[in-house]
Protein backbone atom coordinates (compact mmCIF):
# COMPACT_ATOMS: atom_id res chain seq x y z
CA UNK A 1 0.00 0.00 0.00
CA UNK A 2 1.36 3.39 -1.45
CA UNK A 3 0.21 6.59 0.37
CA UNK A 4 0.57 9.42 -1.91
CA UNK A 5 -1.00 12.86 -0.63
CA UNK A 6 0.08 14.19 -3.99
CA UNK A 7 1.64 17.43 -2.59
CA UNK A 8 3.71 19.17 -5.41
CA UNK A 9 7.11 19.82 -5.05
CA UNK A 10 9.42 22.51 -4.30
CA UNK A 11 10.06 24.90 -0.62
CA UNK A 12 6.16 25.34 1.13
CA UNK A 13 5.44 28.38 0.20
CA UNK A 14 5.81 28.25 -3.47
CA UNK A 15 4.21 24.04 -4.18
CA UNK A 16 0.67 25.00 -5.31
CA UNK A 17 2.03 28.40 -7.09
CA UNK A 18 4.71 26.20 -9.21
CA UNK A 19 1.71 22.89 -9.62
CA UNK A 20 -0.42 25.67 -10.68
CA UNK A 21 1.52 27.59 -13.04
CA UNK A 22 2.90 23.78 -14.30
CA UNK A 23 -0.45 21.84 -14.66
CA UNK A 24 -1.58 20.14 -17.54
CA UNK A 25 -4.68 22.33 -19.11
CA UNK A 26 -7.71 20.62 -21.32
CA UNK A 27 -8.55 22.44 -24.32
CA UNK A 28 -12.11 24.23 -24.85
CA UNK A 29 -13.39 22.02 -26.79
CA UNK A 30 -12.71 19.06 -25.31
CA UNK A 31 -13.87 20.44 -21.95
CA UNK A 32 -17.19 19.94 -23.45
CA UNK A 33 -16.64 16.19 -23.46
CA UNK A 34 -15.72 15.15 -20.08
CA UNK A 35 -18.48 14.95 -17.67
CA UNK A 36 -17.93 15.33 -13.79
CA UNK A 37 -19.93 14.17 -11.12
CA UNK A 38 -20.21 16.32 -8.13
CA UNK A 39 -21.69 14.77 -4.99
CA UNK A 40 -22.63 16.95 -2.37
CA UNK A 41 -24.08 20.95 -2.85
CA UNK A 42 -22.62 22.67 0.29
CA UNK A 43 -19.85 24.92 0.30
CA UNK A 44 -17.56 22.54 -1.26
CA UNK A 45 -19.89 20.89 -3.74
CA UNK A 46 -22.02 24.12 -5.08
CA UNK A 47 -18.62 25.77 -5.48
CA UNK A 48 -16.78 23.10 -7.46
CA UNK A 49 -19.77 22.88 -9.72
CA UNK A 50 -20.19 25.97 -10.48
CA UNK A 51 -16.55 26.57 -11.25
CA UNK A 52 -16.34 23.44 -13.20
CA UNK A 53 -19.55 24.24 -15.05
CA UNK A 54 -17.89 28.14 -15.82
CA UNK A 55 -14.87 26.44 -17.11
CA UNK A 56 -16.88 24.41 -19.45
CA UNK A 57 -17.13 20.74 -18.31
CA UNK A 58 -19.87 19.35 -18.51
CA UNK A 59 -21.13 18.93 -14.63
CA UNK A 60 -23.39 16.61 -12.71
CA UNK A 61 -24.76 17.41 -9.17
CA UNK A 62 -26.20 15.81 -6.49
CA UNK A 63 -28.05 16.38 -2.73
CA UNK A 64 -30.24 14.73 -0.68
CA UNK A 65 -31.82 17.76 0.22
CA UNK A 66 -35.07 19.01 -2.05
CA UNK A 67 -33.00 22.05 -2.47
CA UNK A 68 -29.09 22.74 -2.89
CA UNK A 69 -29.70 25.63 0.04
CA UNK A 70 -30.19 22.74 2.48
CA UNK A 71 -26.66 21.79 2.44
CA UNK A 72 -25.53 21.31 6.05
CA UNK A 73 -23.29 24.50 5.16
CA UNK A 74 -26.23 26.87 5.76
CA UNK A 75 -25.71 26.06 9.61
CA UNK A 76 -22.22 27.78 10.01
CA UNK A 77 -22.49 30.90 11.79
CA UNK A 78 -19.62 32.42 13.44
CA UNK A 79 -17.61 33.12 10.30
CA UNK A 80 -14.65 32.93 7.61
CA UNK A 81 -11.12 34.02 7.89
CA UNK A 82 -8.72 35.52 5.83
CA UNK A 83 -5.64 37.72 5.95
CA UNK A 84 -6.71 40.67 4.42
CA UNK A 85 -5.47 42.54 7.73
CA UNK A 86 -8.49 45.62 7.71
CA UNK A 87 -7.87 46.29 10.98
CA UNK A 88 -3.83 46.67 10.91
CA UNK A 89 -3.70 44.28 14.16
CA UNK A 90 -0.53 42.66 12.69
CA UNK A 91 -2.15 40.14 11.09
CA UNK A 92 -0.20 38.88 7.79
CA UNK A 93 -0.53 35.08 5.49
CA UNK A 94 2.08 33.57 7.42
CA UNK A 95 0.39 34.62 11.20
CA UNK A 96 -3.03 32.65 9.47
CA UNK A 97 -0.84 29.59 8.47
CA UNK A 98 0.80 29.22 11.54
CA UNK A 99 -2.36 29.97 13.39
CA UNK A 100 -4.06 26.62 11.84
CA UNK A 101 -0.79 24.66 12.04
CA UNK A 102 -0.86 25.34 15.66
CA UNK A 103 -4.49 24.81 16.17
CA UNK A 104 -4.57 21.82 14.28
CA UNK A 105 -2.17 20.05 16.42
CA UNK A 106 0.64 20.63 14.27
CA UNK A 107 -0.77 17.54 12.25
CA UNK A 108 -2.39 19.73 9.19
CA UNK A 109 -0.35 18.95 5.60
CA UNK A 110 1.51 22.58 5.79
CA UNK A 111 1.57 22.74 2.39
CA UNK A 112 -2.35 22.85 1.62
CA UNK A 113 -2.60 25.01 4.84
CA UNK A 114 0.02 27.42 3.14
CA UNK A 115 -2.40 27.42 0.34
CA UNK A 116 -5.47 28.29 2.66
CA UNK A 117 -4.17 30.94 4.05
CA UNK A 118 -2.34 32.43 0.44
CA UNK A 119 -6.11 32.01 -0.99
CA UNK A 120 -8.21 33.46 2.06
CA UNK A 121 -8.36 36.79 0.75
CA UNK A 122 -9.40 35.65 -2.65
CA UNK A 123 -11.96 34.12 -1.61
CA UNK A 124 -13.66 36.79 0.54
CA UNK A 125 -13.52 39.17 -2.73
CA UNK A 126 -15.44 36.29 -4.47
CA UNK A 127 -17.85 35.91 -1.85
CA UNK A 128 -18.63 39.53 -1.84
CA UNK A 129 -18.74 39.64 -5.93
CA UNK A 130 -21.10 36.64 -5.61
CA UNK A 131 -23.39 38.68 -3.28
CA UNK A 132 -22.51 37.89 0.05
CA UNK A 133 -23.21 40.48 2.34
CA UNK A 134 -20.71 40.34 5.25
CA UNK A 135 -21.33 42.89 8.04
CA UNK A 136 -19.35 46.18 7.31
CA UNK A 137 -18.24 49.05 9.59
CA UNK A 138 -19.50 52.65 10.37
CA UNK A 139 -17.11 53.69 7.43
CA UNK A 140 -18.53 50.90 5.39
CA UNK A 141 -15.75 48.50 5.03
CA UNK A 142 -15.73 45.10 5.68
CA UNK A 143 -16.25 44.18 9.37
CA UNK A 144 -13.80 41.53 11.15
CA UNK A 145 -14.19 39.89 14.39
CA UNK A 146 -12.16 37.23 16.21
CA UNK A 147 -12.02 33.36 16.37
CA UNK A 148 -10.71 31.17 19.03
CA UNK A 149 -6.74 30.60 18.48
CA UNK A 150 -6.00 33.91 17.75
CA UNK A 151 -4.85 37.44 18.78
CA UNK A 152 -6.08 39.08 15.50
CA UNK A 153 -9.44 40.08 13.93
CA UNK A 154 -9.98 38.51 10.54
CA UNK A 155 -12.95 36.90 11.02
CA UNK A 156 -15.63 38.08 7.60
CA UNK A 157 -19.46 37.43 9.15
CA UNK A 158 -22.62 37.66 8.26
CA UNK A 159 -24.51 38.11 11.64
CA UNK A 160 -24.23 34.67 12.85
CA UNK A 161 -25.61 33.28 10.11
CA UNK A 162 -22.24 33.32 7.60
CA UNK A 163 -22.84 29.51 6.39
CA UNK A 164 -26.11 30.28 5.33
CA UNK A 165 -25.58 33.93 3.50
CA UNK A 166 -21.88 32.00 2.07
CA UNK A 167 -24.21 28.95 0.72
CA UNK A 168 -26.87 31.64 -1.11
CA UNK A 169 -23.72 32.52 -2.99
CA UNK A 170 -22.79 29.36 -4.04
CA UNK A 171 -26.15 28.55 -4.90
CA UNK A 172 -26.03 31.97 -6.69
CA UNK A 173 -23.19 31.02 -8.93
CA UNK A 174 -24.59 26.96 -8.86
CA UNK A 175 -27.89 28.42 -10.17
CA UNK A 176 -26.31 30.64 -13.42
CA UNK A 177 -24.41 27.41 -14.76
CA UNK A 178 -27.24 25.39 -14.00
CA UNK A 179 -29.50 28.23 -16.48
CA UNK A 180 -26.58 28.11 -18.94
CA UNK A 181 -26.59 24.49 -19.41
CA UNK A 182 -23.37 23.54 -17.99
CA UNK A 183 -24.92 22.03 -14.86
CA UNK A 184 -27.46 19.82 -14.23
CA UNK A 185 -28.81 19.55 -10.73
CA UNK A 186 -30.28 16.18 -9.09
CA UNK A 187 -32.27 16.92 -6.04
CA UNK A 188 -33.79 14.07 -3.75
CA UNK A 189 -30.77 11.79 -4.32
CA UNK A 190 -29.17 9.59 -2.24
CA UNK A 191 -26.18 8.10 -3.38
CA UNK A 192 -25.93 4.41 -2.89
CA UNK A 193 -22.66 3.37 -4.74
CA UNK A 194 -19.62 4.02 -6.61
CA UNK A 195 -18.90 2.98 -9.87
CA UNK A 196 -15.41 1.78 -10.15
CA UNK A 197 -13.93 0.97 -13.89
CA UNK A 198 -10.14 -0.10 -14.11
CA UNK A 199 -9.67 1.32 -10.59
CA UNK A 200 -11.18 4.67 -11.52
CA UNK A 201 -14.33 6.48 -10.17
CA UNK A 202 -16.42 6.41 -13.42
CA UNK A 203 -20.14 6.79 -11.85
CA UNK A 204 -22.32 6.72 -8.85
CA UNK A 205 -25.61 4.91 -8.15
CA UNK A 206 -28.65 6.73 -6.28
CA UNK A 207 -31.50 6.03 -4.90
CA UNK A 208 -34.28 8.52 -6.24
CA UNK A 209 -35.66 9.67 -2.71
CA UNK A 210 -39.06 10.77 -4.19
CA UNK A 211 -39.97 7.65 -5.96
CA UNK A 212 -37.40 5.12 -4.29
CA UNK A 213 -35.97 3.40 -7.90
CA UNK A 214 -32.43 3.25 -8.45
CA UNK A 215 -30.65 5.34 -11.16
CA UNK A 216 -27.13 5.26 -12.70
CA UNK A 217 -25.13 8.30 -13.48
CA UNK A 218 -21.72 8.13 -15.54
CA UNK A 219 -19.08 10.50 -15.10
CA UNK A 220 -15.32 10.43 -16.18
CA UNK A 221 -14.60 12.04 -12.71
CA UNK A 222 -16.36 11.74 -9.40
CA UNK A 223 -16.08 14.68 -6.76
CA UNK A 224 -17.27 13.39 -3.51
CA UNK A 225 -18.15 16.76 -1.25
CA UNK A 226 -20.84 15.15 1.30
CA UNK A 227 -19.58 16.86 4.16
CA UNK A 228 -19.01 15.48 7.58
CA UNK A 229 -19.59 12.29 9.45
CA UNK A 230 -20.65 14.01 12.83
CA UNK A 231 -23.96 11.52 13.33
CA UNK A 232 -21.45 8.87 13.82
CA UNK A 233 -21.68 10.14 17.42
CA UNK A 234 -25.11 9.60 19.31
CA UNK A 235 -25.54 13.80 19.78
CA UNK A 236 -23.81 16.64 17.47
CA UNK A 237 -24.16 19.74 16.09
CA UNK A 238 -24.60 18.60 12.48
CA UNK A 239 -28.00 17.52 10.58
CA UNK A 240 -29.00 13.99 10.39
CA UNK A 241 -27.57 14.18 7.03
CA UNK A 242 -24.26 14.89 7.86
CA UNK A 243 -24.07 10.84 8.33
CA UNK A 244 -20.52 9.71 6.35
CA UNK A 245 -22.71 7.42 4.53
CA UNK A 246 -20.84 8.23 1.28
CA UNK A 247 -17.38 8.56 2.56
CA UNK A 248 -18.13 4.70 3.40
CA UNK A 249 -19.47 3.84 0.35
CA UNK A 250 -16.03 5.01 -1.25
CA UNK A 251 -14.00 3.34 1.32
CA UNK A 252 -15.41 0.25 0.65
CA UNK A 253 -14.23 0.67 -3.08
CA UNK A 254 -11.03 0.88 -2.40
CA UNK A 255 -10.48 4.42 -0.83
CA UNK A 256 -8.86 4.97 2.53
CA UNK A 257 -10.60 6.55 4.84
CA UNK A 258 -8.13 8.64 7.02
CA UNK A 259 -8.37 9.94 11.16
CA UNK A 260 -11.87 9.65 11.97
CA UNK A 261 -10.92 10.15 15.21
CA UNK A 262 -9.80 13.88 14.26
CA UNK A 263 -13.37 15.30 15.38
CA UNK A 264 -13.48 18.75 17.03
CA UNK A 265 -15.61 19.14 20.38
CA UNK A 266 -16.98 22.81 20.31
CA UNK A 267 -17.06 24.55 24.03
CA UNK A 268 -19.98 26.53 23.44
CA UNK A 269 -23.11 24.34 22.43
CA UNK A 270 -26.47 24.77 24.10
CA UNK A 271 -26.61 21.39 27.08
CA UNK A 272 -28.44 18.50 26.72
CA UNK A 273 -31.88 19.07 27.35
CA UNK A 274 -33.30 15.83 27.49
CA UNK A 275 -33.75 12.10 26.08
CA UNK A 276 -35.05 12.79 23.22
CA UNK A 277 -33.91 15.63 20.99
CA UNK A 278 -31.91 14.81 17.71
CA UNK A 279 -29.21 16.93 17.71
CA UNK A 280 -27.66 19.58 19.56
CA UNK A 281 -27.17 23.26 18.75
CA UNK A 282 -24.30 25.36 18.19
CA UNK A 283 -24.01 29.22 20.04
CA UNK A 284 -21.82 30.40 17.72
CA UNK A 285 -17.76 30.80 18.27
CA UNK A 286 -18.21 34.64 17.58
CA UNK A 287 -19.78 34.80 21.43
CA UNK A 288 -16.81 34.16 22.82
CA UNK A 289 -15.75 37.93 21.55
CA UNK A 290 -18.31 39.58 24.05
CA UNK A 291 -18.92 36.79 26.37
CA UNK A 292 -16.76 35.92 29.24
CA UNK A 293 -16.73 32.42 30.55
CA UNK A 294 -17.24 31.39 34.03
CA UNK A 295 -18.47 28.97 36.95
CA UNK A 296 -19.40 29.59 40.61
CA UNK A 297 -15.90 30.02 42.42
CA UNK A 298 -17.56 27.77 45.72
CA UNK A 299 -19.28 24.75 45.02
CA UNK A 300 -22.16 25.35 47.49
CA UNK A 301 -23.11 27.99 44.82
CA UNK A 302 -23.30 25.41 42.13
CA UNK A 303 -24.85 22.89 44.07
CA UNK A 304 -27.78 25.73 45.09
CA UNK A 305 -27.99 26.67 41.40
CA UNK A 306 -28.16 22.78 40.39
CA UNK A 307 -31.21 22.47 42.70
CA UNK A 308 -33.09 25.75 40.96
CA UNK A 309 -32.23 27.57 44.11
CA UNK A 310 -29.98 30.59 43.40
CA UNK A 311 -29.87 32.16 39.85
CA UNK A 312 -26.68 33.25 38.01
CA UNK A 313 -27.65 36.80 38.08
CA UNK A 314 -27.49 36.71 42.45
CA UNK A 315 -24.09 35.47 42.66
CA UNK A 316 -21.25 38.22 43.69
CA UNK A 317 -18.55 39.37 40.67
CA UNK A 318 -16.18 38.58 43.28
CA UNK A 319 -18.03 34.80 43.68
CA UNK A 320 -17.26 34.03 40.17
CA UNK A 321 -14.40 32.17 38.50
CA UNK A 322 -14.09 33.61 34.86
CA UNK A 323 -11.20 30.59 34.42
CA UNK A 324 -10.44 31.16 31.08
CA UNK A 325 -8.96 34.53 31.98
CA UNK A 326 -7.58 33.10 35.04
CA UNK A 327 -5.07 30.47 33.71
CA UNK A 328 -5.02 31.89 30.30
CA UNK A 329 -4.43 35.50 30.87
CA UNK A 330 -3.09 36.11 26.60
CA UNK A 331 -5.63 34.68 25.05
CA UNK A 332 -8.59 34.73 27.51
CA UNK A 333 -12.12 33.65 26.49
CA UNK A 334 -10.37 33.41 22.87
CA UNK A 335 -8.74 30.53 23.91
CA UNK A 336 -8.32 27.67 20.90
CA UNK A 337 -11.49 25.51 20.97
CA UNK A 338 -10.04 22.35 22.54
CA UNK A 339 -8.58 24.21 25.02
CA UNK A 340 -12.14 25.60 26.25
CA UNK A 341 -13.78 22.83 25.78
CA UNK A 342 -11.46 20.88 28.22
CA UNK A 343 -11.20 23.60 30.66
CA UNK A 344 -15.16 23.70 30.67
CA UNK A 345 -15.16 19.73 31.18
CA UNK A 346 -12.58 20.11 34.20
CA UNK A 347 -14.62 22.68 36.01
CA UNK A 348 -17.96 20.64 35.49
CA UNK A 349 -16.12 17.39 36.85
CA UNK A 350 -14.76 19.20 39.80
CA UNK A 351 -18.35 20.02 41.00
CA UNK A 352 -18.55 23.33 39.84
CA UNK A 353 -20.82 22.99 36.71
CA UNK A 354 -23.93 24.75 36.58
CA UNK A 355 -27.67 24.25 35.04
CA UNK A 356 -29.97 21.35 36.93
CA UNK A 357 -27.26 18.39 35.41
CA UNK A 358 -24.44 20.29 36.61
CA UNK A 359 -22.69 20.17 33.13
CA UNK A 360 -23.10 23.18 31.62
CA UNK A 361 -20.89 26.96 32.40
CA UNK A 362 -22.08 30.19 32.08
CA UNK A 363 -20.93 32.75 29.10
CA UNK A 364 -22.06 36.09 30.17
CA UNK A 365 -22.53 38.96 27.77
CA UNK A 366 -23.47 41.53 30.55
CA UNK A 367 -20.59 43.29 30.81
CA UNK A 368 -20.59 43.73 27.09
CA UNK A 369 -23.93 44.86 27.07
CA UNK A 370 -23.23 47.48 29.24
CA UNK A 371 -19.88 48.38 27.77
CA UNK A 372 -21.64 48.49 24.20
CA UNK A 373 -25.21 48.73 24.87
CA UNK A 374 -27.93 46.33 23.98
CA UNK A 375 -28.48 47.08 20.40
CA UNK A 376 -25.32 46.64 19.45
CA UNK A 377 -25.10 43.43 20.92
CA UNK A 378 -28.32 42.40 18.83
CA UNK A 379 -27.15 43.58 15.85
CA UNK A 380 -23.89 41.11 15.87
CA UNK A 381 -25.71 38.00 17.68
CA UNK A 382 -29.47 38.51 17.52
CA UNK A 383 -30.32 35.45 15.95
CA UNK A 384 -28.16 33.49 17.87
CA UNK A 385 -29.95 35.23 20.92
CA UNK A 386 -33.53 34.47 20.00
CA UNK A 387 -32.38 30.79 18.81
CA UNK A 388 -31.24 30.29 22.78
CA UNK A 389 -34.39 31.81 23.68
CA UNK A 390 -36.95 29.51 21.91
CA UNK A 391 -34.59 26.38 23.02
CA UNK A 392 -33.92 26.94 26.46
CA UNK A 393 -36.77 29.32 27.64
CA UNK A 394 -34.29 31.89 29.28
CA UNK A 395 -33.67 35.49 27.81
CA UNK A 396 -29.80 36.12 26.88
CA UNK A 397 -30.20 39.38 27.67
CA UNK A 398 -30.98 39.12 31.50
CA UNK A 399 -29.24 36.08 32.37
CA UNK A 400 -25.90 34.13 31.28
CA UNK A 401 -26.13 31.64 28.79
CA UNK A 402 -25.64 27.89 29.34
CA UNK A 403 -23.24 26.32 27.66
CA UNK A 404 -21.16 22.75 27.37
CA UNK A 405 -18.92 21.02 24.87
CA UNK A 406 -20.43 19.18 22.54
CA UNK A 407 -19.52 17.11 18.89
CA UNK A 408 -19.03 19.22 16.44
CA UNK A 409 -16.72 19.60 13.54
CA UNK A 410 -14.83 16.49 12.06
CA UNK A 411 -11.75 16.58 10.04
CA UNK A 412 -11.30 12.98 9.29
CA UNK A 413 -12.42 11.47 6.12
CA UNK A 414 -11.88 10.12 2.36
CA UNK A 415 -7.93 10.36 2.68
CA UNK A 416 -6.62 12.67 -0.46
C1 LIG B 1 -23.36 24.37 13.50
C2 LIG B 1 -22.12 24.56 12.65
C3 LIG B 1 -21.48 25.80 12.64
C4 LIG B 1 -20.32 26.00 11.89
N1 LIG B 1 -19.73 27.25 11.88
C5 LIG B 1 -18.62 27.46 11.11
C6 LIG B 1 -18.02 28.75 11.02
O1 LIG B 1 -18.48 29.71 11.62
N2 LIG B 1 -16.92 28.92 10.23
C7 LIG B 1 -16.39 27.87 9.52
O2 LIG B 1 -15.38 28.07 8.80
N3 LIG B 1 -16.94 26.62 9.58
C8 LIG B 1 -18.04 26.41 10.35
N4 LIG B 1 -18.61 25.16 10.40
C9 LIG B 1 -18.05 24.11 9.56
C10 LIG B 1 -18.51 24.29 8.10
O3 LIG B 1 -19.85 24.73 8.08
C11 LIG B 1 -18.41 22.98 7.32
O4 LIG B 1 -17.09 22.50 7.38
C12 LIG B 1 -18.74 23.19 5.84
O5 LIG B 1 -19.92 23.96 5.68
C13 LIG B 1 -18.92 21.85 5.17
O6 LIG B 1 -19.29 22.06 3.82
P1 LIG B 1 -19.44 20.85 2.83
O7 LIG B 1 -19.82 21.42 1.51
O8 LIG B 1 -18.21 20.01 2.89
O9 LIG B 1 -20.62 19.93 3.44
P2 LIG B 1 -22.20 20.15 3.66
O10 LIG B 1 -22.59 21.58 3.63
O11 LIG B 1 -22.57 19.32 4.85
O12 LIG B 1 -22.84 19.51 2.36
C14 LIG B 1 -22.90 18.11 2.17
C15 LIG B 1 -23.70 17.85 0.93
O13 LIG B 1 -23.56 16.47 0.59
C16 LIG B 1 -24.84 15.91 0.36
N5 LIG B 1 -24.75 14.48 0.72
C17 LIG B 1 -24.26 13.91 1.85
N6 LIG B 1 -24.33 12.57 1.77
C18 LIG B 1 -24.85 12.29 0.54
C19 LIG B 1 -25.19 11.09 -0.14
N7 LIG B 1 -24.98 9.87 0.38
N8 LIG B 1 -25.75 11.18 -1.39
C20 LIG B 1 -25.98 12.41 -1.97
N9 LIG B 1 -25.67 13.58 -1.37
C21 LIG B 1 -25.13 13.50 -0.13
C22 LIG B 1 -25.80 16.70 1.22
O14 LIG B 1 -27.10 16.60 0.68
C23 LIG B 1 -25.20 18.10 1.06
O15 LIG B 1 -25.68 18.68 -0.13
C24 LIG B 1 -19.78 24.93 11.15
C25 LIG B 1 -20.41 23.68 11.16
C26 LIG B 1 -21.57 23.49 11.91
C27 LIG B 1 -22.22 22.13 11.93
Amino acid sequence: MKLDSKIPEGPLAEKWTNYKSHQDLVNPANKRKIDIIVVGTGLAGASAAASLGELGFNVKIFCIQDSPRRAHSIAAQGGINATKNYPNDGDSTYRLFYDTVKGGDYRAREANVCRLAEVSSNIIDQCVAQGVPFARDYGGLLDNRSFGGSLVSRTFYARGQTGQQLLLGAYGALSKEIHKGSVELFTRREMMDLVVIDGKARGIITRNLINGELERYFGHAVVIATGGYGNVFFLSTMAMTSNGSAAWQVYKKGAFFGNPNFTQIHPTCIPVHGDYQSKLTLMSESLRNDGRIWVPKNKEDAQKIQKGELRPTEIKEEDRDYYLERRYPAFGNLVPRDVASRAAKERCDAGFGVGSTGLAVYLDCADAIERLGKNVIEARYGNLFQMYEKIVDEVPYDTPMMIYPAIHYTMGGIWV
